[in-house]
């Protein structure tokens, strides 16, 4: 028996619904569907009316409909593939019930001959007859046929009927939760309950209403429990007394005054901000957020010194050796002599290995740069005060949580990403973590110039490149990305790798999926060094690293790439001082819808507002491989259309924090919502 007020239901396993078997259970579990709350966000697309019975002289062709008939005549053919049928009549005409692939038996029980049954599928017309394959839906008692039934996207093997079945037992046994949020949440949203709003939300005639206050609360519900998931670990790691940092202004000021350039209003808003939490008592999680090229290395290397200076380690972490390594000589550049400082990798020597760790434990190196083998377990600082790390926006929640645990109480935390997203977003994936944002960039940048172009008129692509070489320039080629086919990919790549090869012999070096990492580090650390002038490549190049002598970047079948993917491909270049270009190449002409979105990269460098356009365009949730990042997606709110209950469930959080409100209340919605994990202290 289902307990009504307890959530468990919803959390049981999928073979404890009646009628369901192992296929079906392993079926939805390959869709990623592997409890009964899982399916309830499985919405109707359409539904079929199988209320309205027709007879037969009024049915119409390619429509699923409902009509009686009594079976007349069987005839089952000898030869095996060939359909088996069944002659049917009503006052009004005939109609042929055509099987496949069904046994006699099975047809001689459902249309028994001279009964009256009803019957329900798409009709069809076959040598001047009604036909209906399969009839879908088939019974002596017409008021079981005679209802609205949902259609699902179906996983292959699971049949409407059999799915509409499990939908219904579902919404019968939905337990009536205790309400989690808080009267002035709920008028918003006319009182609705949530067991109230998941009915409706499978009523069919209520597909597609995502203005109603059933789907607005259930996608409120969504962002809520995202935000509180978040709010309780920001509130947790607010908590970690720290010993503060004493940052040295004067050294700070110095090497600010050594730079060969005068910092942006932002990097030094963003640092200040910074320096404010490394001088505080409670521990740092901060995210520092800026568009390609907008500086945030500088910022974080002054957040270092002053970490150092106060007397603290620091430890640097980039996804790839090659970044790494930049960050490494530009603070090997910078920082005064006396600073120790190290670089360890993957690829590092045992003896380098062992040699690092052993000063580390007695705080013989100031700052590591590295890998992930900057976090592996043999290595121990002795007084580490700041983790910084570049360009893991692909980290989840639950990483990030992991490394601010991993440094210790005293140590500060600071990621730096170069996807500049929307603040809805924002809030969503990052909301955990304070936030310092770097608007502005460098002034002396020029701005890169833009072009689209026909891949016919890849000669005039061509001889541009040409000049280009003859100036000293390097140059990108990205090469179509075909989803569907790595091996297509890679030919591609290779194809055109070997037509540039020839024009420009010894000049060219490939990159593709099937490069090994060891490889592909030397190819990129070749290019730069400027030993060739042309890179083809098929993989996106590393986000981060900073080629300051290439300025021509040509991406072949653009329209494959939304537009804030476009905008980071294009951040690989103008970083110098030199002019810099964007080829877009496209197969064909561009519809009117494409040159609207190409001429938004066309006019505007920021990649805030090129990410919020995109997502206007292609929705948020592929936008920058988000979806493979492991970050919760939602099944109901969309950062763009439901901005209002983003903002609503910030507010809401905010109240909260403040009116220290005893948050067991919310133990079902997190439960349900699947943060438990993170947040077991509430549940
Ligand atoms: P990102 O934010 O993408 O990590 P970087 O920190 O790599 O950007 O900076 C990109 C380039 O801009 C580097 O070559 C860096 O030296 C330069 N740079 C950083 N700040 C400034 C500034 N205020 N003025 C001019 N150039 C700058
Ligand atoms: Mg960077």
């Amino acid at each position: 028996m289902v307990n009504k007020s307890n959530y468990n239901y919803l959390l049981s396993d999928l073979s404890t619904l009646k009628g369901v078997g192992k296929k079906t259970v392993s079926l939805l579990k390959k869709k990623k569907i592997n409890n009964i709350f899982d399916l309830l966000w499985k919405l109707p697309k359409t539904f079929i009316d199988r209320s309205l019975s027709t007879k037969i002289k009024d049915l119409r062709i390619e429509e699923h409909q409902t009509v009686t008939i009594i079976p007349q005549k069987y005839n089952f053919p000898r030869i095996r593939n060939l359909p088996s049928r069944v002659l049917c009549n009503d006052e009004t005409g005939e109609l042929d019930c055509v099987f496949f692939n069904s046994y006699e038996g099975y047809i001689k029980k459902i249309l028994p001959l001279g009964k009256e049954i009803t019957i329900s599928g798409k009709v069809g017309r076959f040598r001047d007859k009604y036909q209906i394959t399969n009839p879908k839906y088939v019974s002596e008692d017409a008021s079981i046929i005679k209802q609205k039934h949902n259609t699902y996207s179906l996983t292959d093997g699971i049949s409407e009927k059999v799915y509409n079945k499990i939908i219904n037992q579902i919404i019968i046994n939905l337990p009536i939760l205790d309400e989690w949020h808080s009267k002035d949440i709920l008028k918003n949203f006319d009182n609705i309950s949530w067991n109230d709003s998941v009915k409706e939300l499978h009523k069919p005639e209520n597909i597609g209403k995502y203005k109603k206050n059933f789907y607005q609360r259930l996608a409120y519900d969504e962002i809520f429990s995202t935000f509180l998931a978040n709010s309780e670990i920001r509130k947790k790691i607010k908590k970690i007394k720290k010993k503060n940092k004493i940052i040295n202004f004067k050294k700070q000021k110095e090497m600010i005054n050594s730079l060969s350039f005068i910092l942006t209003k932002d990097q030094f808003k963003t640092l200040e901000e910074i320096n404010n939490d490394l001088s505080s008592s409670t521990k740092m999680f901060r995210l520092l957020q800026g568009d390609v090229g907008s500086g945030k290395t500088i910022v974080s290397l002054l957040a270092a010194y002053n970490t150092i200076n106060s007397g603290f380690q620091v430890a640097v972490m980039a996804p790839t050796e090659i970044l790494s390594r930049q960050h490494y000589s530009l603070a090997k550049k910078i920082f005064p002599k006396n600073i120790k400082i190290e670089f360890i990798s993957g690829k590092s020597d045992n003896k380098k290995k062992r040699k690092i760790q052993k000063e580390l434990s007695l705080n013989k190196i100031d700052i590591l740069f590295g890998t992930h083998a900057v976090f592996q377990k043999k290595i121990t600082f002795k007084k580490l005060g700041l983790i910084i790390i570049d360009e893991q926006h692909k980290f989840g929640v639950n990483q990030r949580k992991k490394l601010s645990d991993k440094g210790g109480d005293n140590c500060d935390v600071l990621l730096m990403t170069a996807t500049p997203i929307p603040r809805t977003l924002t809030m969503t994936v990052y909301g955990d973590m304070d936030l310092s944002i770097i608007f502005e960039k460098p002034k002396n940048r020029k701005p890169i110039k833009t072009y689209s172009k026909l891949e016919s008129k890849i000669n005039d692509v061509i001889r541009f490149i040409k000049k280009e070489i003859k100036n000293g320039n390097q140059i990108f080629w990205v090469c179509p990305l075909i989803e569907e086919s790595k091996k297509l990919n890679h030919a591609s790549a290779v194809k055109k790798f070997e037509y540039l090869n020839k024009l420009f012999p010894n000049q060219v070096s490939l990159l593709h999926g099937k490069t090994d990492i060891n490889h592909k580090e030397i190819i990129l650390n070749r290019f730069l060094r400027n030993e060739f002038k042309i890179l083809v490549s098929t993989t996106i190049i590393e986000v981060g690293i900073d080629f300051p002598n290439a300025n021509v970047i040509i991406i072949e079948n653009a329209n494959k790439f939304g537009l804030s993917q476009l905008h980071q491909l294009r951040g690989r270049v103008g970083r110098g001082n030199k002019d810099s270009a964007c080829i877009l190449l496209f197969k064909s002409n561009l519809s009117e819808n494409a040159k609207k979105r190409i001429n938004i990269l066309k006019n505007s460098n920021d990649g805030f507002k090129i990410s919020e356009e995109d997502m206007k365009i292609r929705g948020f949730g592929d936008i920058l491989g988000f979806k493979q990042s492991g970050i919760k997606n939602f099944k109901l709110a969309d950062p763009i259309h439901n901005n209002d209950l983003f903002l609503m469930a910030e507010k809401e959080i905010k109240r909260i924090e403040k009116s220290k409100e005893d948050l067991r209340k919310f133990k079902a919605l997190i439960k349900l919502y699947d943060r438990a994990d993170i947040i077991n202290d509430i549940a």
